[in-house]
This record gives C-alpha cells, sequence and structure tokens, in this order.
C-alpha cells in the first residue's frame, strides 16, 4: 500500500488495523464514473480534527473525500485504560475490592 498520509494524520491512520486501512482502500469506484480507485492516488489528511481519506479519479478528475471514523477505536482504548486502571487500583488495594 502506497498511501499518502500527514504527519498530523499519521497517528490516527496508525490506529486503524491493517483489515481496516484494506477495506477503506480497497474495491473503490470512483462515484461519478464508477472507474476503480487505485490505492496509490488516495492521500490522507485531518480535516476538522477527524482522519479523511481524499482521492481524484485519473480518469474523470472527480474528487472525493471520505472521512474515516476512527473513534471506535479510540473508544476501546478508553476501555483498555479503564480496565489498566482498576488492575492496578487492585493490585495495590486488594482489601477495597473483595467481594
Ligand atoms: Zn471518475
Amino acid at each position: 500500500m502506497n498511501i499518502k498520509i500527514t504527519d498530523e494524520a499519521l497517528p490516527l491512520w496508525n490506529r486503524l488495523s491493517d483489515e481496516e486501512k484494506k477495506s477503506w482502500t480497497s474495491n473503490v469506484t470512483c462515484q461519478k464514473c464508477h472507474k476503480e480507485i487505485n490505492a496509490a492516488d488516495f492521500s490522507g489528511s485531518l480535516y476538522e480534527g477527524q482522519l479523511a481519506l481524499f482521492h481524484m479519479c485519473t480518469q474523470c478528475s472527480n474528487k472525493e473525500v471520505r472521512l474515516i471514523d476512527v473513534e471506535g477505536q479510540t473508544q476501546k482504548d478508553i476501555d483498555d485504560d479503564f480496565e489498566q486502571w482498576v488492575k492496578a487500583k487492585k493490585a495495590a488495594h486488594p482489601e477495597k475490592f473483595r467481594s
């Protein structure tokens, strides 16, 4: 995969799994002329704080942007952090967590 991602957008892009990256960049067709978009024609950057994929159709020059929701992943990170926090608390004060 040869996608140009800006430095600000890269951390968000890297949060996606390889599978998610693939699903965002493969089997994409131009909404105007339905030509398949080559993954190399994508570029990623931040758009209003959200990860966005831009591409231009090589056939009809139609420009498209798709916003990628990485929030699901973010929520998982938050949950993981909370679990880590609970574990640390339990380890530090086992008497408080006896049930
Ligand atoms: Zn097109």
